[in-house]
């Protein structure tokens, strides 16, 4: 429910943006309220704005109403400056422009691009952006740059701060300033007179203190987030760098960022790793300081303490022999890079040779194959999302993010461990960029006691002592200050210059309405309030620890909600039923928004560092609210799944007659009338016949192919160049390759249970796979003969589900690599194409095999970018197209005009596909026949 000044400001704003944008209930506050962080605020306006003006109008009627606002890129940040109990303004839908400068020695990007993307589109020139966090796969360039976020490679050299080039900013009132653009720049210099010469006056104030001088100057010759980027006022004296420069690290409180233009840096030629092994923590980290000393001689350094290690040592790719470590070891895993093979030789050997000043417990290694040093980054990589999943239900995982002086390292490191020990954070363990002096700790906390509150109250007041006054390091080194160092930053920066931080925050923000409470906070205890209760309530994702790197695959991002938004509504509902608080309307509205509209795909989990697929807890739900009817509907028609599928043939066929009168426009109009009715693509197939051809054996290789129902009911578009059936095109490929084709004796009936299992129906899912398994067992000649399924979700869940048989089942993408390709004559084709890999490829990792296999077939094969899952869903596109239509609404810009077909593994997605993209997609084996002969 509003209040009178938010409703003011609801109705206003609904005349500059459109209210399907903006939301208010009690699913989406709740849903776009849930960042990375251990903090909950639940907004009272969400608004996805797309554009500047939509911000400045924002910005004028929440000044006018005294309204806070606060800005949201990516929500994946950990110190709970992203969240907001007022109006959240979400910035990642649109905003995605990228554009290179310069021949890629700049590039301009647009808040909402994810830093990934950035560095995808620098790939080709051997660039990317400095900023590296190591949520670059789902962080966005305005969360990037608001929080000054950095990681292993970065440093304090490359960071946002170091390599930004120009900024567009808009204020408080509205005012626009592009540092790029002179003419922006003048006008803003007279506009803006009187907050010019108040900066002014801050660098008067710093030059006439030297010690505050001094004080900036080394705070920041170490990685530093805590509170603004003060080094602004003494590293430039044009009033419009220190503008620019003071927004980096502002975390959404001085202004909003609307573009900015990175200096990108070099990726170099030649990379090796090696993982040292030290006798204890103090050894590894004194090494750190030796190797800081000569410069450039590596790109990274991270430090793993030995309870790291242990949380990774039964994973795969892992030395075993690290099980065996005793207890005090420590490792530093090293990246060196060089623009030559000399170059990278000459500084692995430098290396190996500080590290034989230390006590070793390995001889030092240096990997060079990409494939095996990234097997030492993945345990790395592994260490805190390992401690996420390890961690007990209910409780909250917490990243802690310090810096020493690298000098100071080793003994700081040694005292927050003994830190630990005093307050019985048994389970906790140290990592982090040792060549910076930058450690991360985690561990897990719960916030459901008030015991259990006031530890980590006590511990955190004992690490802030330690780090900040015993040490003068960095409470905060990349993660921002948020609202969890808020209370410190005085401690930390002392009297004269956090009266400088107010001053810099009265200046830009003088009504304290952009995202308050972060950075600037009076209350001492802020860092503990507002916590975030995680009840348990499914297995599948009580590991979840919310930091959202799920977000960017899931088809439904953009139309309803994200893995992470689905596990925190669930989370509130169970516990407003702990608390017996009202749940049924959140409950109701995620019906669509969470369940309906969740493609089950799961491909959330493929960027899940804890490994939650979100589809399965959707299919779990939806296994819980199936009504007892639908349950004995699902058996009958399993039980009669050949007679069922005829009919369902038979009915395609008629409204497929029905089509041919009233045209596809007609038929969507039915809906109108019926909503249960199927959506009617365009691109509607036509109904398969399934003939097959039974011939006597002539070859002496066998092949058992087993035709998906998906594709023994639908053909092909009806205008496809190639309207054969697929088991048609398969039969050619295998007779011109010289394979006998066995038929599965009962394929009429067979499925492999994908349609009963999305839909919540597992048990008769189940029993149709086994079924299905013991023909394909018997058919194979109990494993002899290699089987192809023509659909690859389908293949996915044979795969998955054959636990110890011994079936060699393949989906069209590596049987046509392993089986048709070595033994066809290809001619290339000269046909422009795209590809689309479906979910289950993805999961199989075969994208780039069918790459491979694309480009053996065609010498122009398109592959669009951000393009994850399609949406469609098995049979949902038909219920729900506006999934599909979301997912895909990048695609068709992307095609050339000469592009007239697209290739995919699977049919219902390549309805959807052709529909969306207004080209013919079919399954790839239709173009490998195609090019294709006989040897
Ligand atoms: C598992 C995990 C690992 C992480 N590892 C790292 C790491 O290695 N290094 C690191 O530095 N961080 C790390 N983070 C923290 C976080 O991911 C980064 O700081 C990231 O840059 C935040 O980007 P975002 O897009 O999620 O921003 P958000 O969280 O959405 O926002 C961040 C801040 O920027 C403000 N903001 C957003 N957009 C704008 C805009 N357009 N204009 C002005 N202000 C804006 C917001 O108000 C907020 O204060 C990690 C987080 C997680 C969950
Ligand atoms: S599901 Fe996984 S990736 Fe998504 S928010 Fe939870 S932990 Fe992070
Ligand atoms: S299964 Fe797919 S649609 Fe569902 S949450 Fe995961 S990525 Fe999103």
């Amino acid at each position: 429910m509003l209040n009178n000044k938010y409703e003011e400001f609801y109705s206003d704003i609904s005349k500059h943006i459109t209210t399907q944008r903006i939301f208010t209930d009690a699913l989406h506050t709740l849903a776009y309220g849930t960042d990375g962080s251990f903090y909950r605020l639940t907004p009272r306006i969400v608004i996805k704005a797309i554009d500047e003006k939509e911000v400045q109008a924002i910005l004028a009627l929440a000044h006018t109403l005294n309204l806070p606002v606060t800005f949201r890129a990516a929500g994946t940040s950990l110190s709970g400056q992203a969240i907001s109990d007022s109006i959240l303004v979400v910035c990642s839908f649109g905003w995605r422009k990228i554009e290179l400068l310069n021949e890629a020695k700049q590039i301009k990007l647009e808040p909402g691009v994810v830093g990934s993307q950035a560095n995808a589109a620098l790939k080709f020139f051997g660039k990317k952006i400095g900023p590296d966090p190591a949520s670059i796969n789902a962080a966005q360039i305005g969360g990037i740059a608001a929080n000054n976020a950095s990681g292993m490679c970065c440093g304090v050299d490359f960071n946002s701060y170091k390599t930004l080039k120009d900024i567009r900013v808009i204020f408080n009132d509205g005012t626009i300033l592009d540092t790029s653009d002179d003419e922006s720049i003048e006008e803003f210099r007279n506009s803006k007179s009187e907050l010019i010469l108040q900066v002014k006056t801050l660098v008067d104030e710093i030059k006439q203190n030297k010690s505050l001088y001094t004080k900036i100057e080394k705070k920041f010759s170490i990685k530093n987030t805590t509170g603004y980027s003060l080094n602004a006022l003494i590293d430039f004296d044009n009033e419009i760098d220190i503008i620019a420069h003071l927004m980096i690290g502002s975390e959404g409180t001085l202004g909003f960022i609307s573009s900015i233009t990175y200096n990108t840096i070099e990726e170099p030629k030649m990379k090796a790793s090696a993982l040292i092994l030290f006798d204890d923590i103090y050894e590894a980290c004194s090494f750190v300081s030796d190797l800081k000393k000569e410069k450039s001689l590596v790109n990274a350094a991270e430090l793993m303490d030995r309870a790291s290690i242990r949380s990774v040592e039964d994973k795969e790719g892992v030395d075993p022999s690290y099980k065996s470590l005793h207890e005090n070891v420590a490792s530093i895993l090293v990246e060196c890079g060089g623009g030559s093979q000399e170059d990278l030789e000459l500084k692995t050997s430098k290396v190996k040779e500080i590290a034989k000043q230390f006590k070793l417990v390995k001889d030092t290694e240096f990997l060079s194959n990409p494939v095996e040093y990234g097997k030492l980054w993945a345990i790395r990589k592994g260490t805190f999302p390992t401690v996420g999943a390890m961690r007990e239900s209910g409780t909250t995982v917490i990243i802690e993010d310090v810096a020493f002086s690298v000098k100071d390292l080793a003994a700081g490191v040694v005292e927050l461990q003994a830190i630990f020990k005093k307050y019985d954070y048994t389970e906790a363990i140290i990592f982090g960029h040792a060549l910076e002096g930058n450690v991360h700790f985690v561990f897990t906390q719960d916030f459901s006691k008030e015991s259990e509150v006031a530890r980590y109250e006590n511990f955190m007041d004992e690490v802030c002592g330690l780090v900040a006054i015993k040490y003068n390091g960095s409470l905060k080194a990349e993660h921002g200050t948020g609202r969890n160092m808020a209370p410190f930053v005085e401690m930390e920066w002392g009297e004269d210059a956090y009266k400088l931080m107010c001053q810099i925050k009265n200046i830009f923000d003088p009504h304290e309405l952009l995202n308050p409470g972060v950075i600037i906070n009076k209350d001492k205890k802020a860092h503990l309030k507002n916590l975030k209760f995680m009840p348990a309530f499914n297995e599948i994702a009580d590991k979840c620890i919310e930091c959202g790197f799920c977000e960017p695959v899931c088809p439904s991002k953009d139309l309803t909600l994200t893995p992470r938004q689905r596990i925190a509504v669930n989370r509130e509902i169970q516990r407003r039923k702990e608390h017996n608080e009202t749940y049924k309307e959140l409950e109701a509205l995620y019906k669509y928004d969470g369940e309906e509209t969740c493609a089950v795909d799961g491909l959330c989990a493929t960027s899940c560092p804890v490994g939650i697929n979100t589809g399965a807890l959707t299919k779990d739900i939806r296994e819980n609210s199936n009504s007892t009817l639908s349950k004995s509907v699902s058996k009958i028609v399993s039980k009669s799944y050949g007679e069922t599928l005829f009919m369902v043939r038979q009915g395609f066929k008629v409204l497929n007659f029905v089509e041919s009168l009233i045209k596809p426009t007609g038929m969507r109009k039915i809906r109108d009338v019926i909503p249960a009715f199927p959506y009617w693509f365009d691109t509607m197939p036509k109904v398969a016949s399934y003939n097959k051809t039974l011939e006597i054996s002539t070859f002496d290789k066998n092949v058992v192919y087993f035709s998906s129902c998906i594709n023994r009911a639908f053909g092909t578009n009806k205008k496809a160049k190639d309207t054969r059936d697929l088991n048609k095109v398969v039969e050619s490929l295998l007779r011109k390759s010289n394979f006998n084709i066995i038929y599965p004796p009962k394929d009429k009936s067979l499925c492999c249970g994908v349609p009963f299992e999305s839909k919540g129906f597992k048990k008769d899912a189940d029993e149709q796979l086994e079924q299905l398994l013991i023909e394909l067992y018997e058919a194979s000649n109990y494993g002899e003969y290699p089987i192809l399924c023509d659909n690859s979700p389908c293949t996915y869940r044979i795969v998955n589900g054959l636990k110890q048989m011994n079936l060699k089942v393949y989906e069209p993408i590596d049987f046509s690599l392993e089986y048709l390709v070595p033994n066809l004559e290809i001619k290339q084709s000269s046909e422009p194409i795209v590809l689309h890999t479906t979910c289950s490829s993805k999961k199989m990792k075969l994208d780039e095999k069918f790459q491979k296999l694309a480009n053996i077939l065609s010498n122009d094969v398109t592959i669009p970018e951000n393009i994850n899952c399609c949406g469609f869903a098995g049979d949902r596109g038909f219920n729900f197209p506006e999934l599909n239509k979301s997912a895909l609404k990048e695609l068709a810009p992307q095609l050339k005009a000469d592009i007239q077909r697209g290739f995919s593994t699977s049919r219902t997605c390549e309805i959807g596909l052709s529909h969306n993209a207004n080209k013919d997609y079919s399954s790839i084996l239709y173009l490998l026949d195609e090019c294709s002969y006989e040897k």
